[in-house]
This record gives structure tokens, sequence and C-alpha cells, in this order.
């Protein structure tokens, strides 16, 4: 049972604090009566109000409201003792009036400070469930209760919800407005990603050619001589089978002293490529 509260009120909570803005320490305004409740019924109201908020509290009391503790007389003392150690809240009443009026007014039309009312006056908690996000503890025969969301503040929270959509909405074109824009095109995501894959387009079929490149690549370079001589094997057998027997020796002889031309092409930086080679074959 007390878990299920817990989980409950952890959830009440969070409503609290992600529609409403509800921070910790919570500010909570006590009236005089639950300080008296609190103390006939020794219940550590500090301690309570932290368990069913689930968070740090502040304790809050206006002047009227510890007015009203005072002109009970010294049998609430205690009751005034506690009070005074809570955080005193200007209301700006010159005279005091009644607790429940000042809460009202200090809350007002929107409870745009964020204050917990901790009250045991059922009128007041009647009327301040008619404002959205007023979350609302009393004591009930010495348990402390956060009471659930009053019907102003879920159909608050509804209202917010269906804004902040519509506000993702326009955003998210923003956003894709940005990207895409042209104003940064040459500076941000829209032109990167093209030239990235412009890099890849040609990387992407290069493993593929030369795959079969990299085949022959990885003999050594003897193995390409050999291949060559490979090459220049095969020529001279066609050559004596061709009419034009010349061309052929030219094709065959450059094959052959392809060696020569490599070997040259380590020791002297022969510029001139194959027609040095040709020069090669004429030695
Ligand atoms: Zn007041």
């Amino acid at each position: 049972m007390r878990q299920k509260r817990a989980k409950q009120y952890r959830k009440l909570m969070a409503l609290y604090s992600m529609s409403f803005g509800f921070r910790q320490p919570y500010q909570v305004l006590v009236d005089s009566m639950i300080c008296s409740e609190a103390i006939s019924s020794k219940v550590d109201l500090v301690k309570r109000l932290e368990d069913v908020l689930q968070g740090n509290v502040k304790p809050m009391i206006t002047q009227c409201c510890i007015e009203e503790l005072y002109l009970q007389g010294s049998a609430l003392q205690p009751a005034v003792d506690l009070a005074k150690s809570f955080e005193r809240r200007k209301c700006n009443h010159r005279e005091a009036i009644q607790g429940d009026e000042c809460l009202l007014n200090v809350v007002g039309e929107t409870n745009k400070h964020r204050y917990v009312i901790a009250s045991q006056s059922n009128p007041l908690r009647q009327k301040l469930r008619l404002i959205p996000a007023v979350p609302l503890v009393h004591i009930n025969r010495s348990v402390t209760v956060l009471e659930p969301p009053s019907d102003a503040t879920l159909k608050q929270k509804e209202r917010i919800e269906e804004t902040r959509q519509h506000a993702d909405e326009p955003e998210t074109q923003l956003i894709a407005n940005i990207t895409a824009g042209p104003s940064n095109e040459g500076v941000i995501a829209a032109p990167s990603e093209p030239l990235v894959r412009k890099r890849k387009a040609p990387r992407g079929p290069n493993p593929l050619s030369v795959k079969k490149r990299r085949v022959d690549a990885t003999k050594p370079a003897g193995a390409k001589k050999a291949q060559d001589g490979h090459k220049a094997k095969i020529l001279k057998e066609i050559a004596p089978k061709s009419d034009g027997e010349k061309e052929v020796d030219g094709q065959e002889g450059a094959q052959i002293t392809g060696h020569k031309r490599k070997r040259r092409r380590k020791h002297g930086l022969d510029g001139k490529g194959e027609e040095g080679g040709g020069g090669d074959e004429e030695d």
C-alpha cells in the first residue's frame, strides 16, 4: 500500500515538474491549521512533506497564517514554534486577513511561484482545485496526503502538451530548413554529406576492381616479371603465326625488354619511359 502510494506520488510530482516547472526544493506554504494538526497528531510535518513530495522541501508560512496561530494563545505554542521555524512568506497584508484568503491571494490565479499548499482547510483546498497546478497536501488521521491532480490541473496539462506538440512542428521544420537551407549549404551538414558520398562512390567500385589488381599486386615483383615473360612467350608463340612479324617482334621486344626498362628506371631515372625502353631494345 505504501509503495503503491509512493509510486503514485512520484508520478504526480513528475507531472508537476515536467508540465508546470516545479523544482526542488518545493516551496510549501503551510497554514496555521496544519501546524497545529501536526503537533496534535505528532506528525513530523517537514519529514512527511518530503515523503509525499518525494524531494527537498522549503516550508513557508505567510504573516497572516502565523498571526492566526499567535491569536490562539499559549495552548498552541508548540505549533507557533513549529511555524516560526519556517521561512516567512511576505504577503503584504498590512492587517492580517483570514489564512484561507491570504493563501488564495498568494497563489493567485496561476500559482506562478509554484507553491505547494499544505492546508487543513477544506474550503480552501476546494477553491485551489480550480486553479491548475496547485499541489495540495493535508493530514488525514495523522497520515499526510498528497491529493491527486485536480481536473483543472489535468486539463491544463493537456493544453500544455498540445501547444508543445504544435510548437515542435515548426521547430522540426526549422531544423530541416537550417540543415538544407541554401545559406548554410557551404557550411554544414547538407554539403558535407554529398562530399562524403562522392568520396564513397568511387571507393565503392574500386575495391571490386582493385581486388583483382591486388591479386596481381600481392605477388612479388618477380612474379610480375615472370608474367611479363609469360606474355612474351605467348607472343612468341603467336608471332610466327601472324603475318606482320616485324610489328610483333617490336611488341615482343618491348615486352621482353620490359625488365630492363624497369631496372633502368630504378637505377637512372629514365624520363622518356617507353622510348627509352625502345632504345634499350636496340642495344
Ligand atoms: Zn497575508
